[in-house]
């Protein structure tokens, strides 16, 4: 394409507000959208600790496989070659690594998330940043992740459970509910806003399309409003991370300095840039600030009364969406009959500290915050989608262990493990959800790994392993 072509191909506000803010640089920042696109993923550290990589065969294996190279500016990112699909490959089903743009790779390592902290994602859909920070945490702490549309959290759930973190809980609620319930709480705060996704149109025509300066407005109006509530929610001394996926100011440098006018206990640490025709990537903005370790709480509170429009969905689907109510309930009998399950299948199975928390069948090992002020009276009447590890659903006098369970586990910790090489029959055939040959003499629920990392449960009985892989993961071919 032409620069005339991408031109034409472009709103003509959107070619002279980036005109004003690149200058000399426009015609480069338009060569940009011809050239080739970046790919990325991620590699996670609960499955796979960065110290480890340089004598890991896996990683070693992939590397080639996928022609990895490292991103500059994330430790655990990689662009990869396209035509290699590492989406098809098993070790994604196990939750290796996630798949993301590079440059939205840049902020979340940003938010310096340590295990053991009180961290709150807070626009968290489809779990880019979530799954980054929850890798930092270590499964240590507890990380909220929110997603305020049904589908999108829903989306956002499956990719935690993917990788394995037993210390997310995954909500569905407006940024005014959570500040209502947990004010000055946070250590950290994600905020990846909502925005006019300048930065998506080099890949998503649909981006152009929906793009006007009134668009842009509307977007600065909700993320003001949306800081609103991550500034209330964070602790002093706190961290909050905002970042967007635009270019223009009104929505970056403008919304910062509004922010900082109006919440004066906050400082801004920097701001970064990603631009398409400076890097590998379709372009960032990240915007570190701190909460000053003398703001007061009266200060806090009076954030919350300032006037902004309220926050909602758009959709209304609340599949696969709980409201707990009955977390205070006596859960001895599901828990003995989860004992029972652990002591056979899950020997060395530690889960830190949380609380069992029953939806319907479904019995589920709630995180708890490092001070204690979690727990499942906090999340009352809140929209839930997962309030944290799913260990199983009851069945009669017995417990059927949860796939989430499987993938959060390592090998080491099951009394009885089959590993499979990635390319091995027998795994293509577990992925199908078809029955496999018992190795002799075992009996019992199972986990299947690939290449030891675990996929999912099977039950051995009479040299067959049953496979219980979800319907919705099954591979068809
Ligand atoms: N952090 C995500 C990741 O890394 O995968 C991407 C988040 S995306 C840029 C912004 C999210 O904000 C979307 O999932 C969108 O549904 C959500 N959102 C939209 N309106 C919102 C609002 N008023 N308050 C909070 N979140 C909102």
């Amino acid at each position: 394409m032409s620069i005339t072509q991408v031109r034409n191909l472009l709103p003509e506000t959107f070619i002279q507000q980036s005109q004003q803010l690149l200058g000399d640089q426009m015609p480069a920042f338009l060569a940009s959208y011809d050239a080739p696109r970046a790919y990325g993923l991620r590699f996670n550290p609960i499955k796979l600790p960065l110290l480890q990589w340089a004598g890991d065969q896996r990683f070693q294996a992939l590397s080639s496989l996928f022609s990895l190279e490292p991103i500059e500016w994330c430790k655990t990112g990689f662009y990869y070659n396209e035509a290699t699909r590492p989406g098809k490959h098993p070790y994604h089903a196990a939750g290796l690594y996630y798949i993301q743009e590079p440059s939205a790779m840049s902020a979340a390592d940003a938010l310096e998330a340590h295990p053991g902290e009180t961290i709150l994602d807070l626009a968290a859909a489809p779990g880019g940043k979530t799954t980054q920070i929850a890798g930092a945490m270590n499964n240590q702490g507890l990380l909220i992740a929110n997603e305020i549309h049904p589908a999108r959290a829903k989306i956002l759930s499956e990719n935690v459970e993917r990788c394995g973190f037993r210390n997310t809980v995954v909500t569905c609620a407006t940024p005014d509910q959570l500040s209502e319930r947990f004010p000055i709480f946070f250590d950290r705060i994600m905020l990846d806003a909502p925005c006019s996704g300048e930065g998506m149109f080099r890949k998503d025509p649909d981006a152009i399309a929906e793009w006007s300066p009134a668009h842009v407005e509307l977007c600065a109006t909700r993320q003001a409003d949306i800081l609103v509530h991550a500034a209330r929610m964070l602790k002093p001394g706190g961290r909050l991370v905002y970042s967007t996926c635009t270019f223009n100011r009104a929505e970056n440098e403008d919304a910062i300095a509004a922010f900082l006018e109006a919440f004066p206990a906050f400082k801004l640490e920097r701001t970064e840039r990603l631009w398409p025709h400076q890097c590998r990537g379709e372009g960032h903005f990240v915007a570190v600030l701190t909460k000053s370790k003398d703001a007061d709480a009266s200060a806090d509170a009076a954030l919350s009364s300032s006037p902004r429009p309220r926050s909602k969905p758009k959709r209304n689907d609340r599949r696969a969406i709980t409201r707990p109510g009955n977390g205070h309930a006596n859960l001895t009998a599901e828990m003995a009959l989860f004992e029972s399950f652990a002591q056979e299948a899950l020997p060395r199975l530690a889960l830190g500290p949380g609380e069992p928390l029953r939806f319907g069948d479904a019995l589920y090992w709630l995180p708890h915050d490092a001070e204690k002020r979690f727990g499942a009276f906090s999340l009352h009447g809140l929209k839930v989608v997962r309030p944290g590890l799913h260990l199983g659903d009851i069945r009669t006098k017995r417990i059927e262990p949860a796939h989430a369970l499987a993938i959060s586990v390592s090998e080491g910790e099951a009394a009885r493990a089959v590993s499979y090489p990635a390319d091995s029959p027998e795994l293509a055939a577990f992925l199908r959800g078809e029955a496999l040959q018992a190795p002799d003499g075992i009996n019992g629920w199972t986990l299947i790994a690939v290449d030891s990392l675990p996929v999912g449960w099977a039950k051995a009985s009479e040299s067959q392993l049953k496979n219980h892989l979800p319907k919705g993961l099954r591979r068809l071919s």
